[in-house]
């Protein structure tokens, strides 16, 4: 007999959970007060709660369920590699065959020469090992002073010390002392709340300079790197105007700094291609990775690094005297070759691309004709909407930040919907695997929350 409870009932586990489970960027005292979802199972796009409700899961767990839940092939092998050789450490001149082919088959998707892989169990880990990486790197060449990692406002790197430090997220810098030294952020491309009169292409442009005026204002000799997401996700599905990605490819290549793309959600099919760079046209030296990587079935990370940076650290870099217990796990990185296996095959990132994602965009950008839609954008299978009570103004509620946006998610639930609020703003990101029936009930979803929002929020006066 094993140790999970799964007849318990719902209040009986709300309440062990309440009493000795501290949740992630959760307040506590409202959710131990409120009582947790306890999510039971899964199959499809589908979640179920201990109650038995089913949800259509818009997220994709966190960005990372893109095959789908219940795909046997990916137990099969975590099974079988558990039976082989469970853990063996990478540390000691030692490796394994999953790592092995993991890294070749990764080398072989990834876009130019992105042929290096440095594992992680994370994507705030890998983006750890980027910082130290990025450093270590410009120190090899004999410039150790080129320190200086620019990242974004409202960007999210993950949770780590370091790589909270590296997102732009106010409110996690305001916790623990972040963020650390020779971290700095410029501007984010996000035109709906920021872009004022300016057209969105003036205004990528506009944000994109900035990144040539934080060198300029810092000296070059201090810059190690840029690091962005092509699309931010956690900071709100932000997709930025056609002009911004190809003026901070010509600023990193003008200045020689390295180029990180973080694409811990945009990778592994969520935009239309493999990797969120080939859809930007982006050549990111450093490439952060997880999340997609293995479907979520099992924690794993990476950074994936261009021939050039990897030939610096093994000719000049000695010993990089970084890694985690994890780092290339084997049956991780099992189960993510598997995965790989599973889009590659069975055609999902071509599918996704070619007959669902256009589906679902005909579908989302209806959805801009709401009253209480500002904007509507989509790029792949990741999209946004940004909700105002004045559309032609993009102008925000009165009520404080977050209001509006968490009563259409209160409403996703009771529609059967999981989706996520961001500001006021929803946010979906769903498996790659999701079917036209499926897109259909989504919208249609969507659609039943918005009425049933704008008509609390009259009833409320915030409109
Ligand atoms: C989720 C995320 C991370 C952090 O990944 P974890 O696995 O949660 O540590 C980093 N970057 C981006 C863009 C993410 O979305």
């Amino acid at each position: 007999m094993n140790y999970i409870h799964n007849h318990l009932p719902t209040d009986k586990l709300q309440a062990l959970d309440a009493a000795h489970h501290i949740h992630p960027f959760s307040d506590m005292g409202d959710l131990n007060a409120r009582g947790t979802r306890v999510i039971t199972r899964a199959d499809g796009a589908y979640i179920w709660d201990s109650d038995g409700n089913k949800l259509l899961d818009g997220m994709a767990g966190l960005w990372c369920v893109n095959v789908g839940y219940g795909r046997k092939e990916l137990v099969d092998v975590a099974t079988n590699q558990m039976m082989q050789l469970p853990y063996y450490n990478s540390f000691f001149q030692s490796t394994n065959v999953p790592a092995i082919e993991l890294s070749a088959k990764l080398a072989e998707l990834a876009p130019g020469d992105l042929n290096h892989v440095f594992y992680a169990g994370s994507g705030s880990e890998a983006n750890d090992t980027n910082i130290r990486m990025a450093r270590h790197y410009w120190a090899s060449l004999g410039k150790p002073s080129k320190k200086v990692i620019i990242s974004r406002h409202n960007a999210y790197h993950g949770s780590t010390v370091a790589a909270a430090s590296l997102g732009g997220m106010a409110f996690m810098h305001a916790q623990g002392g972040l963020p650390i030294p020779d971290i700095s952020h410029i501007a984010q491309p996000y035109w709906y709340a920021e872009g004022g009169d300016l057209s969105p292409e003036e205004f990528g442009l506009k944000c994109a300079q900035e990144l040539e005026a934080e060198i300029e204002r810092l000296g070059e000799d201090k810059v190690a790197a840029f690091i962005g997401e092509p699309i931010q996700g956690a900071g709100g599905v932000i997709i930025p105007p056609e002009t911004y990605w190809p003026e901070i490819q010509r600023i990193c290549d003008k200045y020689e700094i390295l180029l990180i793309a973080d694409e811990v959600i945009c990778g592994f099919g969520r935009t239309g291609n493999w990797f969120g760079s080939q859809t930007f046209n982006i050549r990111p030296d450093i490439m952060t990775i997880a999340k997609g990587l293995s479907s979520g079935y099992l924690p794993i990370g990476g950074s994936m690094v261009s021939d050039h940076v990897a030939e610096v650290l093994a000719q000049k870099g000695g010993e990089f005297a970084h890694g985690y217990t994890y780092s290339g796990h084997p049956v991780a990185a099992a189960v993510a070759l598997e995965n790989l296996r599973i889009l590659d095959e069975e055609k999902i990132v071509e599918r996704a691309s070619n007959e669902i994602a256009p589906y679902l965009k005909d579908k989302w950008l209806d959805l801009a004709n709401h009253p209480l839609v500002g904007e509507a954008r989509i790029c792949g299978m990741v999209a946004g909407l940004e909700l105002t009570p004045d559309k032609t103004a993009r102008a925000p509620f009165k009520t404080p930040l977050g209001t509006a946006g968490n009563i259409c998610r209160d409403f996703a639930i009771e529609n059967g919907l999981v989706m996520r609020a961001v500001r006021d703003g929803l946010i979906i990101s769903p498996p790659l695997v999701l079917t036209k029936p499926q897109v259909d009930e989504l919208a249609e979803k969507v659609g039943r929350v918005l009425d049933q929002a704008h008509a609390k929020m009259r009833q409320e006066g915030m409109l």
